[in-house]
Parts: structure tokens; sequence; C-alpha cells
């Protein structure tokens, strides 16, 4: 296993990702004889770093990652866990909540403790006087339940450096969306810059983008065998990432023991990317991407009467086109009325402006579309308040 060192810790490089473990389609039970033997094969060759949240599997990966750990020291391992802040129905009390977690964890400490999906718009949760989390959990780490204090990051590069500005010496690490897709697509690198300016440490999820990196199509897929016939195309991803020297950790959602088997075998050794191997990843990347091709140079930005942001609009729109997701919908959530995409009176400045060519009111007319359409996380959201509620016996 490869280890990475943060504040003095010996971190496993592979993470395991909580959030994907087999569940009974009809009963929605987790299949807890797998949990027990992939982590017990991940914690033989070396992983020691676990990663929940209170809302992984309708609450129930928390119960089933602790009931797989029970029988090693706690002091052999790392557990991550984060505050469903994005979730949560109205203002609660978050240390009951908190509390809640560390119980269904078998634990009285978190090593490591993430402000859950911080976005354009779950920040304005996060932040408020009125919800008071970051106070109460800087509280928690004050009485010694949190070792180390971290955000998720769904957000764009703009908010990330604001973020992290307005809350310098807050937290240690930040979790983000990195692999070699998003690289570009969702500034991955610029996120990963921003992070390791401010001096902390970089923590990845979706390092296959949900799977979609390790099933390439069949002329993607060709193109890697070449390289290697025996090697998957999972390993190439993680590869891509372990050239970065600043990820401390790369989490990765394992739900079979071949998972467990294939990313154990690519963490045993570094093995560096070839220039070849890299140069065709990034090319596959370009072939995914289905969006418009703006560079951010804001060229087109000044003149735009309804003073929109337009690359901040086309980054979402990027996303959209390669995932409809309700995370890329929560970015647009975030923005006032007068600033979604449908603000756009399609006036064409900004095409005229763009050195790309790009038909930028033709994007933000599909923008809008795709929002409407869908999925929203306010849905999602009033599910897991509800829960939430329920689970501290608050009153509807
Ligand atoms: S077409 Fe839309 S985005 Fe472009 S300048 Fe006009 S109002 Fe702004
Ligand atoms: S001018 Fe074109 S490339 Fe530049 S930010 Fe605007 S849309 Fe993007």
């Amino acid at each position: 296993m490869i280890y990475s060192d943060f504040q003095g810790l010996k971190l496993s490089r592979l993470g395991f990702g909580c959030m994907r473990f087999k569940t009974d389609p009809a009963t929605g039970e987790i299949d807890q004889e797998t949990v027990n033997r992939m982590f017990d094969l991940a914690i033989e060759k070396g992983v020691n770093y676990f990663d929940t949240a209170y809302p992984y599997l309708g609450g129930k990966s928390e119960i089933a990652m602790a009931e797989a750990l029970k029988k090693y020291p706690r002091d052999s391992y790392y557990i991550a866990d984060k505050f469903p802040g994005h979730s949560l129905p109205g203002p609660i009390d978050n240390i009951a909540l908190f509390n809640q977690s560390l119980q269904k964890c078998s634990t009285d400490y978190f090593d490591f403790y993430l402000l859950h999906n911080i976005t354009e718009w779950s920040v304005k949760i996060y932040e408020s006087d009125e919800y008071h989390i970051i106070p109460d959990i800087l509280k928690m780490k004050e009485e010694g339940k949190i070792r180390h204090l971290g955000c998720s990051f769904h957000g764009g590069p703009e908010l990330l450096e604001e973020f992290l500005s307005r809350h310098e010496g807050v937290f240690e690490f930040v979790q983000i969306q990195c692999n070699y897709l998003d690289w570009t697509l969702q500034d991955a690198k610029k996120k990963y810059e921003i992070i390791t300016d401010h001096g902390l440490g970089v923590w990845v999820m979706e390092p296959c983008r949900g799977g979609k990196l390790a099933n390439l199509n069949e002329e993607q897929s060709a193109r890697l065998k070449q390289f290697d016939p025996q090697a998957s195309n999972a390993s190439y991803a993680f590869r891509f990432l372990q050239e970065l020297p600043n990820i401390k950790v790369i989490l990765s959602g394992m739900n079979e023991v071949f998972q467990v088997e294939d990313n154990l075998n690519t963490f045993e050794t570094y093995q560096p990317l070839s220039e070849a191997e890299k140069n065709t990843l990034l090319d596959i990347a370009e072939g995914m991407k289905a969006g418009v091709p703006c560079t951010a140079c804001r060229y087109c930005c000044d003149g735009c009467p309804m003073g929109l942001n337009i690359p901040y609009l086309l980054a979402v729109y990027n996303d959209y086109k390669v995932n409809a997701s309700a995370i890329a919908g929560m970015r647009l959530d975030g923005l006032d009325e007068d600033k979604l995409p449908s603000a756009c009176i399609g006036c064409g400045q900004c095409s005229h402006a763009c050195p790309q060519g790009i038909d930028v009111p033709a994007a933000l007319a599909e923008l809008t579309k795709l929002y409407a359409e869908g999925p929203h996380w306010e849905e999602t959201r009033k599910q897991r308040g509800k829960e939430i509620r329920q689970a501290l016996n608050m009153d509807e």
C-alpha cells in the first residue's frame, strides 16, 4: 500500500468510500457479509481510511461501516464522517445530530469530519447565523470529538477561494471531485491548486466519476488496453491521481470484492503514467465532453446587459451535458433569479466577443431547459430533512 503523510499521520492513499455498499433491492438492507469481506481484505493490505456520511444509504452506511470495523482496534484505522448541512430541513440541534453520528459509528471521536457538499447554494446554510453550524462543529473539535476538520466541496473555484479565505485556519483539508475528466471539465486542476496554495490537504472523491471512467466504451477501453491488456480502466483513473503529490487520500466507493482486489493492486506501489498514457487519458476525456469549449477568458462578461456570469453558467452547462445531476442543479439554485440562464435576453453580444465562437444564448437556453427538467436537490433535501426530523424526534 502506498501511504501519504498528513500532519504526521500515515494515511493509506486508497480510502474506502462507504456510499455504494451492495444492498438488497427489495429491502434496501446492506449486504453486511460482503462489506465485512471487503473491509477485511482492504485492511489486510494496508487500507486504514474509511469514509462515510450521515445520509449515505438512507443512514445505514455509518452503522454498516462500524459493524465491519468493530473487531479491529480503534487506533488502527481512521474514520471520516460528514455533517449534512445541505440536507437539513431547517435549523436543528446540530450537536444532537453530530452525537447521533458518533453513536451510529460506535465511536467517541472522528479522526476526520467534514462539512458535507458545499456549493454556491449550500454555503448559505453553512455560513448562516441561524443554522449555527460552523461554531457548533468547532465546539466539537475543541472537545476532542473531531481530530481534523475539512469540507467536501462541489462548487466552482471562485467560491472555493472565497470560502477558504473567509475561514482561514478552520479547515485542514478539502475533498473535491477529481479525476482525469473533471481535471478540466469541473476545474479540478484549479481547485487542487487553490487548496494547495492555502496549505491544506486535498482529498479526492469520485476518482472514476461514479463508474464512468471504469466502464469506458469499447473504443476508449481498446486505447488503454494497448498499453497493458491486463490493466483495468479504473487503474488508469487512479494512477492519474497518484501523480499529484498533495492528494492525500483517494476515495473509492467499492461494492464488490473484485473491485477491492483490483484497487489494492493499483495502490500496492506507485506506478507513474507514461507521457503516452497520460495524453491518452486526457484525449479520452476530451472525447467525453459534450458542451462548449469555454476557456473562462471572460471577454464576454463586461458587455452582458444582464450582468450574467457567463463562464460560470457555461461550466454548469458542460457538467449537465456529461451528467444531469442534482449537484449541477444546486450550483444554479444558489443564484439569484436575475442571474439564472433564463435571464438571458439573447442579445448575442457575448457570442460576438467570444474568441471560441460559442453560441452562448443557445447554450443558456438549453441550460434553462435542462435545469427545469432536473433532477432537483430540493426533492432530495425534503426527503432527507424528513428523515433527520424523525431521527432527532422533532415535531413535524
Ligand atoms: S446573449 Fe444573453 S448572456 Fe449573452 S450578452 Fe446577451 S444577455 Fe448576456
Ligand atoms: S468569451 Fe467565450 S470563452 Fe471567453 S468566457 Fe465568454 S463564452 Fe467563455
